[in-house]
């Protein structure tokens, strides 16, 4: 549930010490474009990402550190037996009562943030190169623009972002439509980019974009490293 991660605030201190030491990159794009391929890849290739929305999950998740706030707040019955949040039914819930969808954000987004800055400190001292912030609702939320060196901007055509989402989930066309309406615009989404990767053709053409990226973001690593 995007959602979840749409309006963090980014921790901005911390965020602008580790942004003395290495690029933070922000990743973007809307439902289905591609965010995770490409961040999978970049993890390959040696980057340190950090997937806010895999946070929102986990937080969610049995166990998760978000589950006993939410049931205090909304009741039992949105917890499913395996403790786990009951998605569909929040989903439902805060796409139609704007104060629940805060009482939800209030609840999650602090955990998102502290748990994305644990990620973020333990990559830097790692010793990755960049550090990539996968962020579902970057553009939206406008906490994040000031706070990185660089925006990624996945982007296909919204009828390919549909396939895709029906293809992996069991959502109808009329539920992709509705999430993709939600959202920020192509169109506004790729005039704040500073790189687009394409994502309309098959994952090896991806692998090659991505490849190109990598470098592309290794380069201003130099040029930031040799200025200061
Ligand atoms: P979400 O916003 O829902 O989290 P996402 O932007 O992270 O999605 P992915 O999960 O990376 O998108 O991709 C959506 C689906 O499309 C996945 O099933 C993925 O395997 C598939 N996919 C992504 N890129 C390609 C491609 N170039 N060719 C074929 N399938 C692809």
């Amino acid at each position: 549930m995007a959602t979840e991660s749409s309006n963090i605030p980014t921790g901005q201190s911390h965020l602008s010490a580790l942004r003395q030491r290495l690029p933070l990159v922000g990743l973007t794009g809307g439902i289905g474009s591609g965010k995770t391929a490409v961040s999978d890849l970049l993890t390959q290739l040696g980057a340190g990402v950090i997937d806010t929305d895999l946070i929102a999950h986990q937080i969610t998740a049995p166990g998760g550190s978000a589950i006993p706030l939410i049931q205090a707040r909304f009741g039992s019955e949105f917890i499913e037996p395996s403790g786990a949040l009951d998605r569909a039914k929040m989903r439902t819930l805060v796409f139609s009562t704007l104060d629940a969808r805060k009482s939800l954000e209030e609840i999650t987004h602090p955990l998102i943030r502290q748990e994305t800055l644990r990620q973020a400190l333990l990559l830097a001292d790692a010793a990755v190169p960049y550090l990539v912030f996968v962020v579902p609702l970057l553009v939206e939320s406008g906490n994040w623009t000031d706070q990185i060196d660089y925006l990624v901007v996945v982007d296909c055509p919204e009828e390919t972002q549909i396939q895709r989402v029906m293809q992996r989930s069991n959502l109808s066309r009329l539920e992709v439509e509705a999430i993709l309406e939600a959202q920020a615009s192509r169109q506004t989404r790729l005039a704040l980019a500073n790189t687009v990767v394409e994502n309309q053709g098959s994952l090896s053409e991806l692998k090659s974009a991505v490849e190109q990226l990598h470098q592309k973001i290794l380069g201003i690593k130099k040029a930031k490293l040799s200025s200061s």
